[in-house]
């Protein structure tokens, strides 16, 4: 039995959350999974968006993960309803070019899975294919400064996700890298 006075969290609460939030912003995993197949569909010609789906899972299941979407989402919308103090209440709602909390906290997911994550990251957020045209719009009244990050970060470490495995099914490495 749990002690009513120490504080304890439930983990399927947490990645409850996460996929609930996601998707009440609008961001489907297989979403997630489109960005996922854009970056390695030139590495692994049979990739399907079935199994891009299924690493973006995989991402999405670590607690390192979910604690970022949850904050990127939280300070998102309180930027929508204006409850940042000022300075920073414009520079989020505003995606103001100096401000690169965003990125860091996004990096936070990347950092999970290695270098791979990491220049894919860069380039998704270069190139901005798929869901982050829309994410990036900022003409349909919401703030998605953080929640873009965070979704090139996922699709970016489902894609290194993806390339460590390969490797080591090449390899014929029974205990997969990279959980
Ligand atoms: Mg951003």
């Amino acid at each position: 039995m749990s002690n009513p006075g120490i504080y304890s969290l439930n983990s399927a609460h947490v990645a409850q959350a996460t996929d609930e939030w996601l998707s009440k912003r609008g961001v489907a995993k297989r979403d997630i999974a489109e960005l996922v197949l854009f970056l390695q569909k030139d590495y692994f010609p049979g990739l399907t968006i079935e199994d891009c789906i299924v690493h973006v899972d995989a991402v999405l299941s670590k607690r390192e993960v979910q604690n970022a979407v949850l904050t990127g989402i939280q300070l998102d919308l309180l930027a929508e309803e204006g409850k940042l103090i000022p300075p920073l209440q414009d520079m989020i709602k505003h995606d103001e070019g100096l401000y690169g909390c965003d990125e860091i906290l996004a990096l936070s997911i990347v950092n999970v899975y290695g270098s791979i994550g990491f220049t894919n990251f860069g380039y998704v957020d270069k190139v901005k294919p798929g869901i982050l045209v829309r994410l990036n719009s900022k003409t349909d009244g919401e703030i998605h400064t953080f929640l873009d990050d965070i979704v090139g970060a996922i699709a970016a470490s489902a894609a290194s996700r993806i390339a460590h495995r390969k490797q080591a099914e090449r390899e014929g490495v029974t205990t997969p890298p990279l959980d």
